[in-house]
């Protein structure tokens, strides 16, 4: 009999590593990958490319009537990328412009109720790896497997810079550190769904570990939960 397929969660800090442990696992189970914090950074885009007032609840509202946001798979990588409005954003997300005001817009109660909405629907066949904040806590609390990560701060700021300086030379690290720490700020002290490890999930800390090392442990957790 094939295994069970489950619903895992990955939730964290910024820059920990989360949709690089998510990817892995999404390959090797042939589960789909849903990368939570793309829906938030498209929105975000949206809002800042149509000067909506995200103040304004009407405003909001009615912006989000006008977003569609869906993943599809690009053929030559196999992973999923995300689309606004048809559009493929995938790479414009990442920008420090889009960074720069993702959690403000993310703590606004209607659009996480549209994205929790979205991501639920989605998980819902199960055999799903979903990264993000709030998965394991209000997206999908009976999750199977919740993993919660972390690792040192100086490390992931090291990390994200390098990921982001690939692509933009002009960047600097005290850029990119204030970013990561407004970012865990706003995200773990929202009053809407805000980050904070589930009581049921592993903490999974990679300071000191390779991401070979983490997706052999996070397999072995797999195992367990999906054995018959
Ligand atoms: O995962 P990533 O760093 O791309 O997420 C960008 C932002 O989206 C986070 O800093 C957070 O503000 C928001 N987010 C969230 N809930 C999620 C995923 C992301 O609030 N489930």
């Amino acid at each position: 009999m094939a295994d069970k397929k489950i619903v895992i969660t990955i939730d964290g800090w910024s820059s920990c590593g989360k949709s690089t442990l998510a990817k892995q696992l999404a390959k090797r189970l042939q589960y789909t990958y849903i990368d939570s914090g793309a829906m938030y950074r498209a929105i975000t885009l949206y809002f800042l490319r149509n000067n909506i007032n995200w103040q304004d609840v009407a405003s909001v509202k009615a912006a989000l009537e006008d977003i569609d946001i869906d993943f599809r798979v690009n053929e030559t990588t196999g992973l999923g990328e995300i689309y606004l409005n048809d559009e493929n954003v995938e790479y414009l997300i990442r920008d420090l412009v889009v960074a720069e005001k993702v959690s403000e817009v993310a703590a606004i109660k209607q659009v996480r109720e549209s994205a929790v909405a979205q991501q639920r629907k989605m998980g819902a066949a199960k055999g799903i790896v979903m990264d993000g904040r709030d998965i394991g806590t209000v997206v999908f609390p009976d999750a199977e497997l919740k993993i919660f990560m972390t690792a040192d701060n100086a490390v992931r700021v090291e990390r994200r810079f390098k990921e982001l300086y690939a692509k933009n030379p002009n960047i600097t690290i005290e850029e990119v550190k204030n970013n990561l720490e407004m970012r865990d700020y706003i995200d773990s002290h929202r009053e809407v769904s805000p980050l904070k490890q589930a009581e049921d999930a592993i903490v999974l800390d990679n300071t000191h570990i390779t991401p070979d090392e983490q997706f052999k442990m996070a397999l072995a957790w797999v195992k367990e939960r999906t054995a018959a």
